[in-house]
């Protein structure tokens, strides 16, 4: 019996090349068969596929790394093209079809393509295919980038609003110590996902072909759970890894959602990662967000940093500085300008007009700590 319906699988680029050495064709017909036994069984199954990089470096025989930008946007057009070749030959292999698609962090961040890319997905789990994703590393450049594609999983699954996220690394899941320096390390068999310990287990560290590290993993799952889906960080190595975890067997690190799905705005605000903007807000407007469950007045803002318009994502800062919300905005940032600090009923006075007395409703709000 499975435990999950709808599961985001993450291969990243060291294990889908076998740390470099060309696309290991051997390992993703194994996880190819895993998926195609789960799409059989009814589960919903995307996956998130790095490599694109690592498979043009190998495709074109290039002896050193890549330098500019441009560079590795070409690299990744020419590898992309060995990627989802070999997914989609193990995949017809079952008799199943595979459809690519590319995303950059602007088609996230904006709620039109954002809806568009969800009706998508969703259509395409309808036809019964498996979705390959990657980030569109050709056209994507600093601003639109994710970095990732740990966090591409992460949006991916809250896109879908996946029961499970599951990221295939080469370690086997997360360790309170490196396990390369430290023979005593640990592996973390279960925590919960917003646990501010498993930044620090994390550590820096990154492999060379990949851009996630351990970090980026835990980031990641921190994003997952804020939309209520689970995130398994294991290793891709493990035999029938992926069938076992989607029954419930505990393999690697299994972090924890301790809140379950969200509506699907709040859900869109949670992946959010970027912001146009920010309201520093008094202690007071703190402490109605965390525990009055109430909108954010102007009263409570006592400054605004950003351009942005109405209806952009602003981050809402305790005095400190720390994030503690985030939300859509009903004022643009000149206006907000003016009416921070004074009471709602001067708004129309200020401005000349009113359109809510609240700067963000709560149903427009998220808050992103607890
Ligand atoms: N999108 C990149 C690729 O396919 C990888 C990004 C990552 O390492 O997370 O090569």
């Amino acid at each position: 019996m499975n435990r999950y319906k709808k599961v985001v699988i993450k291969v990243g680029s060291s294990l889908v090349t076998a740390g470099g050495k060309g696309l290991d064709h051997a390992m993703i017909a194994t996880w190819a068969e895993q998926m195609a036994h789960l799409r059989a069984q009814g589960v919903d199954v995307v996956l998130v596929s790095s490599g694109s990089i690592a498979e043009g470096i190998t495709r074109l025989g290039l002896k050193s790394q890549p330098r500019t930008l441009t560079e590795f946007q070409a690299i990744a057009a020419v590898g992309q093209m060995g990627l989802v070749q070999a997914y989609e030959v193990c995949f017809q292999a079952h008799g199943i079809h595979s459809a690519q698609i590319l995303l950059t962090h602007a088609d996230l961040s904006n709620r039109k393509r954002y809806l568009n890319a969800r009706s998508t997905l969703r259509t395409l789990l309808e036809f019964g295919t498996i979705p390959v994703i990657n980030e569109n590393d050709s056209v994507s450049n600093e601003e639109i980038r994710f970095g990732d594609n740990d966090t591409l999983g992460a949006l991916v699954a809250n896109l879908v609003e996946a029961d499970l996220l599951i990221i295939l690394t080469d370690q086997d899941g997360l360790f309170d110590a490196n396990p390369a320096e430290n023979a005593k390390a640990k592996l973390i068999e279960r925590a919960d996902a917003r646990d501010p310990q498993l930044v620090e287990y994390a550590g820096p560290s990154s492999s060379h072909l990949g851009r996630g590290g351990m970090q980026t993993k835990v980031s990641s799952a921190q994003v997952a759970a804020r939309s209520g889906t689970h995130t398994v960080i294991v290793s891709g190595n493990t035999k029938n890894v992926i069938t076992r975890i989607v029954q419930g067997e505990a393999l690697g690190s299994f972090l924890e959602a301790s809140e379950g799905h969200l509506a699907a705005r709040k859900q869109w605000l949670a992946g959010h990662m970027r912001c146009a903007g920010e309201l520093r807000l008094d202690e007071g407007a703190v402490d109605v967000l965390l525990n009055k469950n109430a909108s954010l007045l102007p009263i409570g803002v006592k400054a605004v940093s950003g351009v942005f318009n109405r209806g952009e994502v602003v981050a809402c800062l305790a005095p400190d500085g720390t994030e503690i919300a985030r939300g859509l905005v009903n004022y643009p940032s000149d206006e907000c300008k003016q009416i921070i600090g004074k009471a709602s009923q001067q708004i129309p006075d200020i401005l000349g007009y009113q359109d809510d007395p609240e700067l963000i409703n709560r149903e427009n709000l998220i808050l992103m700590k607890t």
